[in-house]
């Protein structure tokens, strides 16, 4: 079990909808805000215990929810360093990076594996609309939940890549228009979403 998972568990959380991200920020020291932001998606800055989560007020409400639990994977990781990272959703980045470790951290808290694999699971061959329902039921956008799915080893990736590439097709068509295409064309414009984060131990 990760530690993301560990946390949830020590909550006795049991279903996505009750993973509410700023009560679990509040049990491990940090208060979430909502703030105009320029430049990046959300930052955190920590002394001692406590710490501080500001998040672009006006982002989706999906991509609030990963902003924090992106900065709450820093906090859980590299406290007494000061680092600027990037944040542009769930995607692969170099092993080494903090920013991997916070983005793991991320899927584990918004998707648990206790409670995702269930789910997946039941979808069977996965279908685009399959992979809308996971994502609704735990409020990630659906490059996330692609992302995320195709990463576990306990669904089949063949599936996986065809819910990415059905993505990227819809995502390309409908550009400007909605949160999904926010998502998936974020690689692009990274430098406008850079996420910087102190994290002062
Ligand atoms: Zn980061």
């Amino acid at each position: 079990m990760t530690p993301a998972e560990a946390l949830l568990q020590e909550l006795g959380i049991t279903e996505p909808e009750e993973i509410d991200l700023e009560t679990i920020a509040y049990h491990v020291g940090a208060r979430v805000r909502f703030r105009p932001l320029c430049g990046c998606e959300a930052h955190i800055l920590g002394c001692g215990g406590h710490a501080i989560i500001t998040v672009k007020h006006d982002s989706s409400a999906r991509r609030k929810r990963f902003s924090i639990a992106h900065e709450l994977g820093h906090w859980r990781f590299h406290r007494g360093k000061t680092l600027v990272c990037r944040v542009d959703e769930y995607r692969p980045r170099d092993a080494q990076s903090p920013e991997k470790a916070a983005d793991g951290y991320a899927a584990d808290l918004l998707m648990p594996r206790y409670l995702f694999a269930p789910r997946a699971s039941a979808l069977g061959r996965i279908a685009f609309d399959s992979i809308g329902r996971v994502a609704e039921a735990f409020k990630t956008s659906l490059s996330v939940t692609v992302l995320v799915t195709q990463a576990r080893a306990s669904f089949p990736r063949r599936y996986a890549l065809g819910g990415a590439v059905a993505l990227l097709c819809i995502a390309y068509v409908t550009a400007r228009t909605s949160e999904m295409v926010d998502a998936s064309t974020s690689t692009s414009r990274s430098s406008r979403n850079a996420t910087s984060a102190s994290i002062f131990g």
